[in-house]
C-alpha cells in the first residue's frame, strides 16, 4: 500500500520487496543489499526506532522520499537480538544466487523468520534459560498447551484446565511467545489469562487449530506411536507449534525431539503465586534470578545442566521411587566426593552440545560450533569412565546415552581442522587428507603463493631496486610496487596498473597468470570445502537423536553432581521421603535467607505437621520476628526434597506432597484493576477449593488486605476450613499479627499456637527467631515502628491512641463468636479527637452539675 504513494518509483526491486513483505506481513523485513540488510516504509521507521539507528531515505532528492535504515549484514545477529527482545519479528530476505552471475535482477527469498519464541543464536541466548515457543489451542474449559525450544530441541505438551492451571503452567515455562489459532484469537478464555500471559507477544497461526488428524499429518514423525491417542488440545497445540517452526524455518529442524506428552499432576504443583511468593526463579525485589531459590543451589558446570536444575525445581516429582533414585544417586557423590568434583570438571569443559546439535540442525552450525562439538565429544570417553566408577542406576543410564557416540566424533576429528574459523568463507576448515581433490588445489595454491613469495627477492636482484615489493589488494591482485625514486630501472615488460603519491604499481603477464592459478585454486579449494562441510553438518544433523540423548543425559550428570555439592558445602541433610505421615523438619533452615546472613546468624527451626494432633500451626509474633522465613522455609525444604535435593535441615522426614500453596497478605504488586484485597482473596478461595490432604498450605499474614476485624474474621473461617476440609484437614502454617487468632486453638483441636519469640529490652525490641510453642498476647508494633525510625512524637501519639483502644476494651475478637454485632469498624474510629472521646467516655448519669460545668470547660479549653 505504501509504494502506491511512490507510483513513480516503482522500480523491479522495490516490486520484489514488496512481494517478499506481502509473504510476511506481521514482520520486520530485513531486505539484503549488497553488504546491507536495508528496511523501507514503516519498517524502517520502527526499526530505526528499536535499533537506536539513523532513519535516512531512499531517494532524498524526491518529493516523498521512501525512509529506509539499514543495518551491516556482518551484524546481523546483534540486530535480530535487538528487534526480538522488543518482542518484535523479523523476517530475513536474502539473496538466493550470486549477485555476479544474476540476468537482471538478483532473486531474494525469506530465508528464515526470527521471533522472540524462535531465536536460536547462541551469543545472544540467555545460558541457563529455556527459550519456549508456546502454542496454545481452548476447548471448553480445557487448554492444550505446547512448548517448544527451537535451540535445545525440547518440546512437551499437555492439557490442563483453562483458567488457574493453565496460568501456573505459563508461568512456569515462562514462554517467549505464544502462537493461537487465528479463529481464536478473540476466544472468551483468552480472558482468563493472567496479566503476563496475555502480555506475551503473539503469532497467528492460520485457520482453525488443526483437527487430530490433521495434527498427527503435521506431527508426523515427531509424534511417537503410543502418543497417537493423546488429548485432542494437547495434540493440536503440539501441531500448531511445530507448523508454525517449519514455515518459519523453512526446514525441518531435526533436532527437535519427539514430542513429550506430560500431566501437570503428576509432578507437585505450585501455582503461579506460590512460584513468585517463594522466590523460586526470581526474587520479588528486584525481579532478576540473583535472591532466587535457584540462583542460590545452583552449583551446575554446563549450560544444560542449568536448564535442566531449573525444570527440576519447576517440575519437582511426586514418585516417591523416582525422587529416590535420585536422593541415592546424590548420596553416592556426596559419599564420595572426589568422583563428583571430577565430574565436575569434565563437565565444566563441555559446550553447549544441545543448542550445537540444534544450530546443526537448523543448518546454522558454524564451523566453529561443529569444532566445539567434536571438542565436547572426544571429552566423553573420560566422562564415562568416571560414571563406571559409580554404581546408582540412574548414572549407569546416563552413561548408555553418553557413550555411543565415539564414530561421529572420530568423523568430526579427522575433517576439521584443529581451529576452524568461524566463517566457511575464510577457508581453512577442512584438515588437509581428506580429499584428494582439496589437498591438490591447496598445494597448487601453496605452489603459486611461493612463486609470488619468491619473485621479490628475484626481481629486486635483477632490476637493482632494493625497495621493491610485490603485494596484493582485492580490487588489482598480485602487483609490484616501486617507489618513485627508482622509475628509470624499472624494466619494459612492467605493465602500469596504479599510480600512488610516492609509487607506481605495476603487473607483469608472468605474475598475473600466477595469480590466476593461485586464485582459481583457492577458489576451487573453497568450493570443495563448503560441500564437505555441509556434508559433515548434514552427518551431525542425521545423528541428532542420539546427540540429544546424550546432551540430556549430560545434563543430568551435571544437576546431581551440582546438588551433592550443594548438600557438601552447605552442610545440608538427605531427607526421608514416605508417601504419608507427618512433615517433620528438624532445624530448618532458609536456603536463600541464611546465604544473606553472616555465617552462623541464622536461627534454625523445627517444624511438625501431622494430621493427628498439630496438623494447622497458628504463628504470632512481631513483624519482622521471622514467621515468613519460617513459613518459606518450610514449603522450600517440601519441594526441594521432592526435586531428590538434600535440604537444609538437621532431618527432615517428607510426606510426599501433592501441591503447596501459598498466600501472602498485602503484597502491593500487580493485577490490573483488582484491588490487592480482591487479589488476595481470590488465591485464598482457590486454596480452599484445591487443597487436598496431601497440601501444604502457607498462609502469610491473610486478611490483611482489609479492616481488622473482616481480616480476622475471615483469618479464622480459612483456618478453621482448611483445618476441617474433607474431614481430614490439611498441614497449614499460618502466620498472623491478629493473636486474637490464638482461640481457635482452643476450638479446632488439631490447631496449635506458637509463636517467634521477641522481647522487649530498653524500650525496644530484640529478635530471638526461635519459634516457640504458645501464642503472645502482643505484637510490638509501636516497637517495631520505633526500630523502622517512626518520628518520635508519631510514636507517642501511637501509644496514645493505643492505650486508649486497650482501657476500652476494643480488642478484637474474632467475628464468628458474635456474629451479629460485628460490623466494619474503621480504625479511625479510635483516633477521635480527645474532646469527642472524653465526652463519649462521659457517664453524664453521675455528673453534678458542677462537675458538668467543669468539664465544659476543660473541653472548650481543649478545642
Ligand atoms: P516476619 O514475617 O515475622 O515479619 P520475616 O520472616 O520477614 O519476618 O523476617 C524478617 C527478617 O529477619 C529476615 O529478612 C531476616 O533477615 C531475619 N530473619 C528471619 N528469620 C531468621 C532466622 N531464623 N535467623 C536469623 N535471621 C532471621
Amino acid at each position: 500500500s505504501t509504494l502506491k504513494k511512490h507510483p513513480a518509483r516503482q522500480t523491479p526491486m522495490m516490486r520484489q520487496y514488496m512481494e517478499l513483505k506481502e509473504q510476511t506481513p506481521d514482520c520486520i523485513l530485513f531486505f539484503r543489499m549488497g553488504d546491507f540488510y536495508e528496511m523501507f516504509f514503516e519498517d524502517a521507521q520502527v526499526a530505526s526506532k528499536a535499533l537506536s539507528i539513523s532513519l535516512t531515505s531512499r531517494d532524498k532528492g524526491q518529493p516523498d522520499p521512501i525512509p529506509m535504515c539499514g543495518v551491516p549484514h556482518r551484524t546481523l545477529d546483534s540486530y535480530l537480538a535487538k528487534m526480538v527482545e522488543a518482542g518484535f519479528k523479523v523476517a530475513v530476505c536474502d539473496q538466493v544466487e550470486d549477485p555476479k552471475s544474476a540476468k537482471g535482477l538478483v532473486r531474494r527469498e525469506i530465508t528464515r523468520v526470527v521471533s522472540p519464541g524462535m531465536f536460536t543464536d547462541p551469543e545472544h541466548l540467555p545460558a541457563r534459560d529455556n527459550l519456549f515457543l508456546a502454542a496454545l489451542c481452548l476447548s471448553a474449559g480445557k487448554a492444550g498447551l505446547a512448548c517448544l525450544d527451537l535451540s535445545s530441541g525440547e518440546f512437551r505438551a499437555t492439557a490442563v484446565e483453562a483458567g488457574p492451571p493453565l496460568n501456573d503452567e505459563l508461568a512456569r515455562l515462562e514462554p517467549a511467545e505464544l502462537i493461537l489459532a487465528e479463529s481464536q484469537m478473540e476466544h472468551p478464555g483468552l480472558s482468563q489469562l493472567s496479566n503476563q500471559a496475555a502480555a506475551l507477544p503473539r503469532t497467528s497461526y492460520t485457520g482453525k487449530p488443526p483437527t487430530p488428524n490433521q495434527a498427527r499429518e503435521i506431527l508426523g514423525q515427531r509424534l511417537p506411536m503410543e502418543l497417537e491417542d493423546a488429548p485432542k488440545e494437547a495434540l493440536a497445540a503440539a501441531a500448531m507449534a511445530w507448523g508454525t517452526v517449519l514455515a518459519t524455518q523453512r526446514r525441518q529442524p531435526e533436532h527437535v525431539e519427539e514430542l513429550e506428552l506430560y500431566q501437570v499432576e503428576t509432578h507437585l504443583i505450585l501455582d503461579a503465586s506460590a512460584r513468585r511468593n517463594l522466590e523460586i526463579f526470581r526474587s520479588l525485589a528486584g525481579k532478576g534470578r540473583k535472591g532466587s531459590l535457584l540462583h542460590s543451589v545452583d552449583r551446575t558446570s554446563s549450560p544444560m545442566g542449568g536448564r535442566l536444575l531449573r525444570e527440576w525445581l519447576g517440575f519437582p516429582l511426586t514418585d516417591q521411587k523416582r525422587i529416590e533414585a535420585r536422593q541415592q544417586a546424590v548420596d553416592e557423590l556426596v559419599g564420595s566426593h572426589i568422583s563428583g568434583q571430577v565430574l565436575k570438571e569434565l563437565l565444566a569443559e563441555l559446550p553447549d552440545m544441545p543448542r550445537l546439535v540444534g544450530r546443526a540442525g537448523l543448518g546454522q552450525a558454524t564451523p566453529r560450533d561443529l569444532a566445539a562439538l567434536r571438542d565436547g565429544l572426544l571429552a566423553l570417553p573420560e566422562l564415562g569412565a568416571e560414571l563406571c566408577k559409580l554404581g546408582s542406576p540412574i548414572f549407569a543410564k546416563q552413561k548408555e546415552q553418553i557413550l555411543g557416540l565415539d564414530e561421529l566424533a572420530e568423523t568430526l576429528r579427522k575433517t576439521l581442522t584443529e581451529n576452524p574459523p568461524i566463517s566457511l568463507a575464510d577457508g581453512g576448515v577442512i584438515a588437509p587428507g581428506v580429499d584428494p581433490d582439496l589437498d591438490e588445489q591447496r598445494s597448487f595454491s601453496t605452489q603459486g603463493k611461493d612463486w609470488i613469495a619468491s619473485l621479490q627477492a628475484k626481481l629486486k636482484t635483477e632490476t637493482g631496486i632494493p625497495s621493491l615489493k610485490v603485494g596484493f589488494n582485492r580490487v588489482f591482485g598480485y602487483y609490484i610496487e616501486v617507489t618513485k625514486t627508482h622509475l628509470n630501472k624499472v624494466p619494459e615488460d612492467f605493465i602500469r596498473k596504479q599510480t600512488l603519491a610516492a609509487s607506481e604499481r605495476y603487473i607483469t603477464p608472468e605474475l598475473k597468470e600466477w595469480e590466476s592459478k593461485v586464485l582459481g585454486a583457492e577458489e576451487k579449494a573453497l568450493e570443495l570445502e563448503k560441500t564437505l562441510f555441509l556434508k559433515l553438518r548434514r552427518e551431525v544433523a542425521d545423528h541428532s537423536r542420539p546427540l540429544m540423548a546424550c546432551s540430556r543425559a549430560l545434563a543430568v550428570v551435571d544437576v546431581l553432581a551440582s546438588l551433592a555439592e550443594l548438600a557438601l558445602s552447605k552442610d545440608w541433610q538427605r531427607p526421608v521421603l514416605k508417601e504419608d505421615g507427618p512433615l517433620e523438619i528438624k532445624a530448618g533452615r532458609h536456603p536463600v535467607v541464611e546465604d544473606m546472613l553472616p555465617e552462623g546468624e541464622f536461627v534454625p527451626n523445627d517444624i511438625h505437621l501431622d494430621d493427628q494432633e498439630q496438623q494447622v500451626m497458628i504463628i504470632t509474633g512481631p513483624n519482622m520476628a521471622g514467621k515468613s522465613t519460617i513459613l518459606r522455609q518450610t514449603a522450600l525444604i517440601v519441594l526441594l526434597a521432592q526435586t531428590g535435593s538434600f535440604v537444609p535441615a538437621e532431618s527432615a522426614r517428607i510426606p510426599v506432597t501433592d501441591r503447596i500453596f501459598t498466600r501472602v497478605g498485602a503484597m502491593d504488586d500487580l493485577a490490573g484493576g483488582l484491588s490487592t484485597f480482591m487479589v488476595e482473596m481470590t488465591e485464598t478461595s482457590r486454596i480452599l477449593k484445591q487443597a487436598t490432604s496431601r497440601s501444604l498450605v502457607i498462609l502469610d499474614e491473610v486478611g490483611r488486605g482489609t479492616s481488622t476485624y473482616d481480616g480476622l474474621s475471615i483469618a479464622w473461617a480459612v483456618a478453621e476450613h482448611l483445618h476441617n476440609l474433607d474431614q481430614k484437614g490439611v498441614k497449614t502454617l499460618f502466620a498472623t499479627h491478629y493473636h486474637e487468632l490464638t482461640d481457635l486453638a482452643g476450638e479446632c483441636p488439631r490447631v496449635k499456637n506458637y509463636n517467634v519469640a521477641a522481647k522487649e529490652y530498653q524500650g525496644g525490641i530484640v529478635f530471638l527467631r526461635k519459634l516457640k510453642p504458645g501464642g503472645v498476647s502482643r505484637s510490638y508494633g509501636l516497637q517495631v515502628a520505633k526500630l523502622a525510625g517512626l518520628p518520635q512524637n508519631v510514636l507517642e501519639r501511637a501509644q496514645d491512641i493505643l492505650n486508649g483502644l486497650e482501657k476500652n476494651g476494643h480488642s478484637v475478637k474474632p467475628a464468628h463468636q458474635d456474629n451479629k454485632t460485628k460490623k466494619q469498624l474503621p480504625l479511625f474510629e479510635t483516633a477521635l479527637h480527645p474532646v469527642l472521646r472524653s465526652l463519649k467516655e462521659l457517664e453524664t448519669d453521675n455528673l453534678t452539675p458542677v462537675q458538668a460545668l467543669t468539664i465544659l470547660d476543660e473541653m472548650k479549653r481543649a478545642v
